[in-house]
């Protein structure tokens, strides 16, 4: 393709919305191209099992994502690895977007850039990241195996985290900053079954040791008892954070960075689109972020056909 020519849509971001929205758009005959800066799958492809998604009882993260994939070039979407630095609406309504030296020319944009992990913000987290300190439990879990480790959060991650580790580490704690788990009832119930102990209504308040972690401070919030607990890791699953920079003051966002839409998909900006975990919404799981594809490519071909 010519760099004069126009894709009707481009889509950023190749989690299971993005590549949902790349198998619409080619069944549609919509030219599209799907971008993606790092990985196809997203944050699914650091989950180990997947038993939501209907029809499929039970696969992986990574095995989705390659079918995703698949399933989006079997009609047509043409997937580049790269990133996009900025975006410009032109007079005519056509979307410029910058890739390096390079200009993208396009009619709608789907934002689907999705969110990365929230850090606790502790003196020594960084600098003890990837020295015991971890974002994704089925990447790094291995390094455990009969060690002791923890896991900070209440959600779906972290309670499918601690029921990870548990099969590979010899004692798994689950700190939580409430006395009730966020995650859902299912997952809930693997839990208690599971052996991992549960320090509630607590929070991390620091990471020790010398040149790789060796123990983490909880503090309690209801009498303030701080507790030290010998571990070899602490995973951080205390949810994500939009990854909406690259739109900050070209779409509406919320005061926490999700960009605002409404049913449609659609942003404050006309042909421009966001789906999945990027946007604000109730739920965020594979198929909600799925079904988001199929809406905003429904509503990007209406705003084409009404824009031509
Ligand atoms: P989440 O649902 O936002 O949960 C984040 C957890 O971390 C909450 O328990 C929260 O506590 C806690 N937290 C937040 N900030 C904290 C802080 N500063 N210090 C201590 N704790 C903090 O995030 P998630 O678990 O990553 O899930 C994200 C989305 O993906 C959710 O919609 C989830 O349902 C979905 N997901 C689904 C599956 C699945 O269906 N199998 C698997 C993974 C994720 P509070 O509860 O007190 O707010």
């Amino acid at each position: 393709m010519s760099e004069k020519e126009i894709y009707d849509i481009v889509i950023i971001g190749a989690g299971p919305g993005g590549m949902t929205a790349a198998v619409y758009g080619g069944r549609a005959e919509l030219n599209t191209l799907l971008l993606e800066k790092n990985f196809h799958g997203g944050q699914i492809v650091y989950t180990n099992e997947i038993e939501n998604y209907p029809a499929i009882h039970e696969t992986n993260g990574i095995k989705l994502a390659n079918d995703m994939l698949e399933h989006a070039k079997k009609y047509g979407a043409k997937v580049e690895y790269k990133g996009v630095d900025s975006i410009e609406v032109m007079e005519d309504g056509i979307k410029k977007l910058i890739c390096g030296e390079e200009e993208i020319l396009t009619r709608t944009v789907i934002l689907a850039m999705g969110a990365t992990s929230r850090k606790i913000g502790l003196d020594r987290e960084e600098e003890l990241t990837g020295r015991g300190v971890g974002y994704c439990a089925v990447c790094d879990g291995g390094f455990y195996k009969g060690k002791v480790v923890a896991v900070n959060g209440g959600g779906d991650t972290a309670v499918e985290d601690a029921l990870y580790l548990s099969r590979i580490a010899s004692k798994v704690y689950l700190i939580h900053r409430r006395d009730e788990l966020r995650a859902s009832k299912i997952l809930q119930t693997r839990l208690f079954e599971s052996g991992v102990e549960i320090v509630w209504n607590s929070t991390v308040k620091e990471i020790q040791g010398d040149d790789k972690v060796s123990a983490i401070v909880t503090v309690d919030k209801t009498d303030g008892f701080e507790r030290k607990i010998d571990v070899d890791a602490l995973f951080v699953a205390i949810g994500g954070i939009p990854t909406s920079d690259l739109v900050k003051g070209l779409v509406d966002q919320n005061e926490k960075g999700y960009i605002i839409t409404n049913e449609d998909c659609e942003t404050s900006v006309p042909g421009i689109f966001a789906i999945g975990d990027i946007r604000v919404k109730s739920l965020r799981q594979i198929i909600t972020a799925a079904a988001d594809g199929a809406i905003a490519v429904h509503a990007a071909e209406k705003y084409i056909l009404e824009n031509k």
